[in-house]
């Protein structure tokens, strides 16, 4: 039988959509590649950007052989000893984090949490904060201060008003990107403003929550205009970060980088150590007060979850 390599673009039970050329063809996966031990530690073998060999059956259903080997995975990893890691997407060129200034209203720790795995997995960022339009003066100027140290891509839309969206569009050409954030900050407006042949459902943002309602989906991968690839996440609202060891996780704020070899005590978790350069910087302006406060936020959570773990 002929065999063909193909990319996955949806996952759903046991099933997976594998895109050839401009062909989609529904594939099972062969069951000696669940049985592997080595990726027993996934909640899924096959993840959504995959690249497969797999050959086509007499009815055009496929099976796939082989999974290629990955450049880089996103994964979401559970708390709890025998949870498993639960991949989103693998072999991207960049993140995008979305968020709203209003409706619902940004949330830069969970935006700093998902910025400490894209660093971890050395897969560049970009944060996108979308309704633009709704963003009072003073908020604009705290965001950019608040990163202006930290090398990330930054980007405010309005796909009312289109600002932003180009230099957003400029960003994500040629490149597989995933996209990831809570429901209703607009990431379907932003996907039907790219590509309007797309023509997906907005949903209404409820007004007694203001959390958008809870549409549930899968992952997909979605070929647009422009060579650009995007894959499309459910919202996703809780993210952990158990595989850091605290003594790490400076390492992927990556402000603090230029002064990490600075600080007496090695390894620093940049909290009780005296004489820690990180927090000399802290109080000289350099390093932004409450992206400092958002690193020790997931510093304590990290050192509880770790002190758990011997008791
Ligand atoms: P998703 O859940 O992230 O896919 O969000 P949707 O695209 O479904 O949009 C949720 C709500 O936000 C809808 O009511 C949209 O009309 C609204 N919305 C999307 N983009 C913007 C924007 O740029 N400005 C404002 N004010 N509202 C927006
Ligand atoms: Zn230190």
């Amino acid at each position: 039988m002929q065999e063909k390599t193909g990319i996955v673009s949806k996952v759903y039970g046991l099933y997976y959509t594998v895109k050839y050329n401009d062909e989609y063809i529904n594939c099972v996966l062969r069951g000696k590649i669940r049985q592997n031990e080595e990726r027993k530690i996934y909640s899924d073998p096959v993840a959504v950007g995959d690249n497969v060999v797999f050959s086509v059956n007499d009815d055009g259903t496929g099976v796939i052989n082989t999974i290629l080997k990955r450049k880089n995975i996103f994964s979401r990893k559970e708390k709890g000893k025998n949870k498993r890691e639960d991949i989103i997407a693998c072999n991207l060129d960049s993140v995008i984090i979305i968020q709203s200034f209003l409706s619902p209203s940004l949330n830069l720790r969970f935006v700093d949490r998902l910025l400490v795995r894209c660093e971890k997995e050395k897969i560049s960022a970009m944060l996108c904060i979308n309704k633009l339009d709704l963003a009072e003066k003073e908020i604009i100027q705290y965001i950019k201060n608040y990163y202006s140290r930290a090398k990330i891509n930054l980007c405010m839309t309005s796909t009312f008003t289109g600002a932003g969206i180009k230099e957003l569009k400029n960003f994500l050409s040629e490149k597989t990107s995933l996209f990831i954030g809570n429901s209703g900050v607009g990431k379907t407006s932003i996907l039907n403003y790219i590509n309007p042949e797309l023509n997906l459902r907005v949903s209404e943002v409820s007004k007694s929550t203001n959390k958008g309602r809870h549409t549930t989906a899968n992952v997909e991968m979605i070929n647009m205009n422009d060579n650009i690839t995007i894959i499309d996440s459910p919202g996703v609202r809780e993210f952990g970060l158990m595989d850091i060891e605290p003594h790490m996780l400076g390492f992927y704020f990556n402000e603090f980088n230029a002064y990490l070899d600075r600080c007496q005590f090695n390894p620093c978790t940049h909290d009780h150590e005296p004489d820690c350069e990180v927090k000399r910087q802290v109080n000289s302006g350099k390093i932004f007060t409450d992206r400092y406060q958002s690193y020790l936020n997931i510093l304590y959570s990290l050192k509880e979850y770790y002190e758990r773990q011997y008791e």
